[in-house]
């Protein structure tokens, strides 16, 4: 049985009350995310800085205006995205996310995402990427190439502050958010080729005189065979809730172990 979704303003409620970890005594205010609720693409960055925390939005000041522009690069603006943290309220001195914050506070972005329910969702930068992916893999090894977490496409790219301060990364940034938008295109014409041929094939059986089946019907709204392949169940997801949203980490470790060394280091991104 599916767990219902949670409206996201009864999430952003609970939110502002949260004093599950000690970030919660530092805040001016919660970043709870911002964007369109039914985002096909959930942007998940790291956690607020000092403008967010200031102005409760994320993204905002220097590394809003690049991500703005990058969206663009990939023909998206900020009303056709939803943009969240991993933590929702500021570490002090904009220090690194803790392992127990990370732990306290992501059910707050796993009830978020299976909300808003993206096709796409976009990690920016390490922490994102390693807990959306349940991997060791830094996003140095993942960047620009698509995963996937259960029936979510998952598409890892550099956090947009780290060109601000390492301007070899923004050549990456600008490729990886104008694969990004390939890739969104791409399942656009997929999804409308699909939904022309199951309007052809009930054409055809009308034209015969044989009935078509629901199956057939309902095929130009059905789920393509990569989402039948990755859809994330109630069950899977609450084996994904011990940590990130992955359904198939075996096999992101095993693929891990065949072809890439594990990033042990950390990398700053
Ligand atoms: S960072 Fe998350 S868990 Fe910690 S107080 Fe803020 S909302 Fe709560």
């Amino acid at each position: 049985m599916h767990k219902p979704h949670i409206p996201l303003d009864e999430l952003r409620a609970q939110v502002e009350q949260c004093h599950r970890c000690p970030l919660a005594e530092g805040r001016t205010q919660t970043v709870f995310g911002d964007g369109n609720p039914s985002a096909r693409i959930l942007i998940v960055g790291e956690a607020p800085g000092k403008n967010e925390d200031l102005k409760g939005v994320p993204f905002v000041g220097a590394a809003g205006h690049k991500l703005d522009a990058l969206l663009e690069i990939a023909g998206l603006a900020r009303e056709d995205v939803f943009i969240a943290n991993v933590l929702k309220c500021r570490p002090p001195g904009n220090r690194d996310p803790r392992p127990e914050e990370i732990e306290v506070c992501t059910p707050f972005l796993r009830e978020q995402t299976r909300t808003i329910d993206p096709e796409f969702i976009v990690t920016l930068g390490n922490f994102a990427t390693k807990f959306i992916l349940k991997t060791d893999r830094g996003i140095t090894h993942l960047r620009g190439r698509l995963q996937h977490a259960g029936k979510f496409k998952v598409f890892p790219i550099y956090h947009p502050a780290a060109a601000i301060y390492d301007h070899s990364k923004q050549e990456a940034l600008e490729d990886d958010f104008a694969t990004l938008g390939e890739l969104v295109r791409q399942s656009d014409a997929e999804k409308a080729a699909a939904a022309e041929a199951a309007r052809e094939e009930a054409f055809a059986c009308a034209g015969q005189g044989k009935p078509h089946t629901g199956e057939q019907e309902a095929a130009g709204t059905q789920p393509t065979l990569l989402d039948q392949q990755l859809t994330l169940d109630d069950e899977a997801a609450s084996a994904g809730e011990q940590q990130g949203l992955s359904t198939d980490g075996e096999s992101t470790a095993a693929q891990d172990a065949a072809n890439q060394p594990s990033d042990q280091g950390r990398e700053q991104a």
